[in-house]
């Protein structure tokens, strides 16, 4: 009982009473949040201790690394990382993930970028998680019916509790089953809403195209990896219904398309200061500071992700910070020498929406393994056209971008496997970022 009134209470405030009519309005309420959530929680982690009184540009900037470096002096729960990973491998080997230690939650991160991190969530925290999703992305009342699949690699604690709250019914389909059995049951399961990371909601799409199912959600959602533009024009063609998003990661629910279908950042919950990447302000990566976070503490802790703003505002009305897109995470930039040979970065962007324009491409995949080769996977209904509509394509593109082309090496893709996180585009480790002469943090105002 307790748990749902946590839920209802963050429902109601996440829908009808967290509205903001200016930006000014919406600082003022981050930093009266901030100055709570200091008095309140920083004691309680040993790391953050001695940071008592102190304003939030004093915090270090904290990452992946250094969060699992510290983890057991920064988490309230006085749990250990070594406690806390086999708790959470454990759970993920017997696929039973409603085990708990001290009452918290641990999952894993898939961790694309060689890491994986660990997360801590109270059962507070998670009720609180749970109405805040529904708060912003529910069609309709709570007190409506909804179906909800969700289609994940992993279930976790924190979706469950999600799971049958009054005339909401929750299935979790498990990407490690069969998707001929899971394609069965989403059928007959017939969900009003639908929640999969992009690339499955690809595979969904051509099954309700072929007519292997036949659905019909009020609500599509992308969660997990990026929504490039073609895979949501085909989804949304197939089902009749634009695709949302939900920016969740590991470290928090980043952001949601509100009512008009835009990717607005959560700013009403948490304070997320842009690190500019480049001159223009156009993309940064995101530094979160999350003031309902009182088990693992998020603290200035910067996301690799690559967002780009859209300064139109939206005509919800919301200040929240619109974004255009999610490009993907800074590992997926690519590193390519200019006319002078100096290395210059690529935005993955850039390169995914020229080939995906390519008529005879269907899906491709770009790996750099080396400063001056790429090798592109392309999937193709003609595979001699694909390759000289890729080959043409990019030429243009570097050279708009005054790079050298780099030697191209073009392959066959292999097929999509929908277990493992897709990434477009993906450079390898030992390339390194030339170094960002422009980098501003800040400037939330
Ligand atoms: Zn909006």
């Amino acid at each position: 009982m307790f748990d749902t009134l946590v839920l209802l209470r963050q429902y109601i405030r996440v829908r009808h009473l967290l509205r903001f009519k200016s930006r000014v309005e919406l600082v003022a309420y981050q930093d009266r949040m901030l100055a709570k959530f200091f008095s309140k929680t920083l004691h309680k982690s040993t790391f953050y201790s001695a940071f008592k009184q102190r304003a939030l540009d004093d915090f270090p900037i904290m990452n992946k690394a250094k969060m699992l470096e510290n983890f057991d002096a920064l988490n309230s729960a006085s749990l250990s990382l070594q406690d806390a990973m086999a708790e959470a491998e454990q759970g993920e080997k017997s696929r039973n993930f409603k085990t708990t230690i001290n009452g918290v939650s641990v999952g894993l991160s898939t961790g694309t970028s060689g890491t994986r991190g660990v997360f801590l969530v109270s059962d507070r925290e998670r009720m609180g998680w749970a109405g805040t999703i529904l708060g912003r992305m529910l069609p309709g009342s709570i007190l409506a019916k909804h179906r909800i699949a969700f289609f994940l690699r992993a279930n976790n604690n924190l979706y469950e509790s999600v799971a049958s709250k009054g005339r909401i019914e929750f299935q979790f389909f498990d990407l490690m089953s069969s998707m001929p059995q899971l394609l069965a049951d989403l059928h007959t399961y017939k969900p009003t809403i639908l929640i999969a990371p992009a690339q499955v909601l690809g595979i969904l799409a051509q099954a309700q195209i072929r007519g292997d199912i036949e659905i019909s959600p009020d609500k599509i959602i992308s969660v997990a990896e990026v929504l490039y533009d073609d895979d949501a024009a085909q989804i949304s063609n197939a089902f009749g219904k634009p695709v949302s998003q939900v920016y969740q990661c590991t470290e928090g629910f980043l952001g949601y398309s509100c009512t008009h279908n835009r990717l607005h950042l959560n700013e009403a919950l948490m304070i997320i200061e842009p690190d500019w990447l480049d001159e223009q302000k156009e993309r940064f990566c995101p530094i979160i500071t999350d003031f309902s976070r009182e088990t693992q503490l998020f603290i200035r802790h910067r996301l690799d992700d690559i967002l780009t703003r859209d300064p139109n505002p939206c005509p919800c009305g919301s200040p929240e910070m619109v974004i255009k897109r999610i490009e993907g995470r800074t590992d997926d930039v690519l590193v390519l020498r200019d006319l002078a040979g100096v290395p210059q970065t690529l935005m993955p962007d850039y390169v995914t929406r020229a080939i995906a324009a390519c008529p005879s491409v269907l899906d491709f995949k770009i790996e750099q393994n080396t400063d001056d080769e790429l090798v592109v996977f392309l999937l193709a209904s003609d595979k001699q056209l694909a390759k000289a509509e890729t080959i043409q394509t990019l030429a243009k593109l570097f050279e708009r971008h005054n790079l050298r082309s780099p030697t191209l090496t073009i392959e066959e893709q292999p097929s999509n496997d929908p277990t493992q996180k897709r990434r477009r585009v993906v450079r390898a480790k030992n390339i390194g970022l030339p170094q960002n002469e422009f980098k501003q943090k800040g400037q939330r105002k």
